[in-house]
């Protein structure tokens, strides 16, 4: 069985469109593990474009983990996102990210299992060759990884021209609204955007604050409220970006 696991943003999508048009071999399925905190344009482009995949062959499945909060309800609640602790050396200055496998990881495979009548899985990554350091074999013996864009060496560039070449539409980043991997850009235009991503951002970093004593816990790097951050460009400021670090995308997968 050969399931593309589609996160919805560039490349992804790029192995998706590359089996629909013929350029991979076909797949049974392309499964989208949706956290439910994704953006606004993410669900939209999923929208628009689940029926062009399906059409030529694709079977798009949406699956997602029935407990999706970001925190627990029990005292000295769990978290989690990878938020920011408020003494930057105490838990590395940052917890240890749980929500990808909760929210992605296990969804799919609970899918898999129920649906891969016995049959090994070929799990299709959408991970470029720019991104080679993601690579990483399954841990679990019914999936095999594989990286498609890797053999055929295509950066994440090179599936942005892929797409365009093709007519297609170049899918925005996809990521958790709240996501502390963001970098400042990101950040900014949500906020610019002002709509319900952001308030949803700033929502989740108020609640997280005290979910973790003795740490107080942040979305942002700087650990000041998330409302407060100065997000202007380092070219408005004159200044060098400290902070740049983006999500890691293994969420992509
Ligand atoms: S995008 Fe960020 S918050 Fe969402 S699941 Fe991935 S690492 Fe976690």
């Amino acid at each position: 069985m050969k399931a593309i696991s589609l996160g919805w943003g560039v490349q992804s999508f790029t192995l998706a469109a590359m089996s629909a048009l013929g350029d991979l071999e076909s797949v049974d399925v392309a499964i989208h593990a949706d956290t439910t905190h994704e953006s606004k344009i993410t669900y939209e482009f999923a929208a628009r474009w689940t029926p062009w995949l399906e059409e030529r062959g694709v079977r798009v499945v949406t699956v997602a983990n029935p407990t999706v909060r970001i925190t627990t309800d029990r005292a000295g609640g769990k978290i989690w996102i990878p938020a920011f602790t408020d003494t930057p050396s105490a838990a590395g200055g940052m917890l240890r990210r749980q929500c990808t496998h909760r929210w992605k990881v296990q969804p799919l495979r609970r899918w898999l299992q129920a649906n891969r009548n016995g049959q090994q899985v070929e799990q299709w990554l959408g991970i470029s060759l720019d991104e080679f350091q993601r690579m990483k074999d399954s841990d679990v013996k019914y999936i095999t990884n594989r990286w498609p864009l890797i053999e055929l060496r295509m950066t994440r560039w090179e599936c942005v021209r892929y797409l365009e070449t093709h007519g297609l539409e170049v899918p925005p980043k996809s990521a958790c609204v709240f996501c502390p991997y963001h970098n400042r850009a990101a950040w900014r235009e949500m906020k610019a955007d002002g709509g319900a991503d952001w308030q949803k951002a700033v929502d989740v970093d108020e609640a997280i604050r005290k979910v973790r004593p003795p740490y107080d816990l942040y979305l942002h790097p700087s650990r000041i409220p998330l409302v407060d951050v100065d997000l202007r460009s380092e070219a408005d400021r004159g200044q060098l970006s400290l902070w740049d670090a983006e999500c890691d995308g293994v969420c992509g997968v």
